[in-house]
């Protein structure tokens, strides 16, 4: 600055003009300008950290909804199937016991021939409603297919699943639906299986396996009921309610 200074008047005289009367006001200027920058690259940095982070939680967003059935809001089938690897995995290496259960409403196809498709889909979101409302929020409700759910039921053994099966047997018989000039019952028939008190599976296949027979016998066996397999018995053993 004070060598611009010195040269200034020296300048002036070449040029005939005026230059500047004072080369600290530049430097202010300078200042202000560098500062209103500064103050605008701040505001961009601020506006692209909220766009990543709105963009993020949209990707958080579509993650979720692609891990659910968009009918029922339940998790679907492709996202059970990891979430239940990843699960009789962890019971496995800690010895803890996980449940399955296996869901299905009885006579459903009569519910759509005589109420119609839509009545239908009215049933399946009350069901998934009605399971969602009779697990714990760790338990997982997933949409297996048609009208077909599975529970997962993590750190619980052969009794306490046992207990929440008929608790949701229970919970249908006293449900009735508006869909039709009378309120219409729907029951459901459970069949589930413990990995873990005495009784584990080689892998989660297996497991599966265990459960489904369950709910085949109980559909058998009359349905509105629940079925647990025991592999004890090498047969589903029958709990009537
Ligand atoms: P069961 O007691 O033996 O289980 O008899 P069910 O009538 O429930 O079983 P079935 O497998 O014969 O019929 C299942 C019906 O579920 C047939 C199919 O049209 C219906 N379904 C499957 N998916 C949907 C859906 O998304 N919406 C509606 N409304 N119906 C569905
Ligand atoms: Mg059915
Ligand atoms: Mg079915």
């Amino acid at each position: 600055i004070q060598r611009v200074s010195s040269l200034v008047p020296e300048t002036e005289a070449i040029y005939e003009t005026d230059l500047i009367a004072d080369p600290e006001s530049i430097v202010d200027q300078a200042r202000e300008v560098l500062m209103i920058r500064n103050l605008h690259t701040l505001q961009e940095i601020g506006q692209l950290r909220e766009t990543a982070d709105s963009m993020s939680e949209r990707a958080r967003e579509l993650e979720e909804e692609s891990r659910r059935d968009p009918l029922t809001g339940t998790y679907n089938r492709a996202y059970l199937e990891q979430y239940l690897r990843q699960e009789f995995d962890q019971a496995t290496r800690n010895d803890w016991p996980l449940s399955i259960a296996f869901c299905d409403l009885d006579g459903f196809k009569k519910v759509n021939d005589t109420y119609g498709h839509q009545a239908g889909d009215k049933v399946l979101q009350a069901t998934a409603d009605l399971l969602r409302r009779n697990v714990r929020r760790v338990d997982v409700v997933a949409r297996y297919g048609g009208e077909e759910f599975v529970l997962v039921f993590p750190a619980t053994d052969r009794d306490i699943a046992r207990a929440v099966c008929e608790r949701i047997v229970t919970a249908f018989q006293t449900t009735r639906h508006d869909i039709g000039p009378q309120p219409v019952p729907v029951t459901v028939s459970i069949g589930y299986a413990t990995h873990g008190g005495g009784q584990r599976f080689p892998n989660v296949e297996a497991l599966v396996r265990a459960a489904a027979p369950a709910l085949y016998t109980a559909k058998l066996q009359g349905r509105n009921r629940t079925v647990r397999y025991d592999a004890a018995e090498r047969a589903p053993v029958v709990q009537f309610l």
